[in-house]
């Protein structure tokens, strides 16, 4: 607080400049495998510590063992880095971890092996970003307008630069948001953040609003259990369309914790299609900014157009 104060008091300026900023030194981030191999003992270690499921020790088809990574369950509590290290995974600085896919979220490695599971399409977080296909999108978020744009060629809106083009052409680049609390509210309090003089989100035309019918985006938080489903649903049906809807964190991505649990709490995709999710347990402001900057088909090639 007190290097805060003396920053805005000796810059005059609390606006952050430095868009997307890594994190700090000693600020851990979501877990990213290295790409280092892992013994069959320590992954079993791994998975049996990890408490949100987030690692898994699984059997291939072709009958190799991998270990697997699921960031959009991981609760960053700190026991594979901190508590339990190994060089096969490392805290991940980067704040641009948003997806299009709920399976760019998830990469493995084999066990005993230096070589990442290609067929995960995911090694670390750039990798993810190039794994795409829209009609493979296990969410089912692709929505019917992009489907009816009959100005584009069948092909080219099947491509993600298409498909980000018609978004930002429908939404110009000003969105209105709507945020749904369905948990802890440690996702709220982040995007509070974002929209604090630092981060400053309206400057990227960013607005929460205060009602379903006048917003763009759904931006869901928690893990949405049995007794919000009906109150999300109709909140995204008094939207009009077009309307995105965003998973921001852990919880509104996959359950979290409690996921399966009597709560029947699975995440917004159990309920509604997701367009963008942005992982962590809460995830960072930029990384907030940075899900909706892709919803918007702001996001080119890692930079804000
Ligand atoms: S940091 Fe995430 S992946 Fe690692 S043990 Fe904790 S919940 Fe599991």
């Amino acid at each position: 607080m007190i290097r805060l104060l003396n920053y805005l008091i000796t810059r005059k300026i609390a606006t952050s400049k430095a868009l997307f900023a890594p994190l700090g030194d000693g600020v851990r981030g979501l877990p990213m495998l290295t790409g280092e191999s892992i013994s069959e003992a320590e992954a079993v270690e791994l998975a049996e510590g990890c408490p949100a499921g987030a690692i898994r020790v699984l059997e291939k088809e072709d009958g190799r063992q991998v270990l697997e990574m699921d960031r959009g369950a991981c609760t960053t509590c700190g026991f594979c880095l901190d508590v339990y290290p190994t060089a096969a995974i490392k805290s991940d600085p980067n704040t641009m971890i948003a997806t299009r896919k709920r399976d760019q979220l998830i990469s493995s490695v084999a066990l005993n092996d230096t070589s990442l599971d290609t067929a995960s399409g995911v090694a670390g977080d750039t990798a993810c970003k190039t794994a795409s296909g829209v009609k493979t999108d296990t969410a089912g978020g692709v929505h019917e307008f992009f489907e009816a744009a009959d100005n584009l060629p069948q092909d080219a809106i099947e491509s993600d630069l298409a498909r980000e083009n018609l978004i930002s052409k429908i939404f110009g680049r000003s969105i209105a948001i709507r945020v749904v609390s369905t948990g802890c509210s440690s996702c709220d309090l982040e995007i509070g953040a974002a929209g604090n003089p630092i981060f400053d989100m309206e400057r990227f035309g960013m607005h929460v609003v205060a009602s379903p019918r006048f917003a763009d985006v759904l931006l869901v938080t928690g893990p949405v259990p049995k007794a919000m489903h009906e109150p999300l649903r109709l909140c995204y049906e008094a939207m009009s369309e077009p309307r995105l809807v965003v998973a921001v964190g852990s919880c509104a991505i996959s359950g979290g914790v409690l996921k399966d649990s009597y709560a029947q709490a699975n995440g917004v995709g159990a309920v509604l299609p997701v367009d963008v999710f942005i992982p962590g347990c809460p995830p960072h402001p930029w990384s907030i900014i940075d899900g909706i900057a892709m919803a918007m088909g702001r996001k080119r090639q890692g930079r804000l157009k």
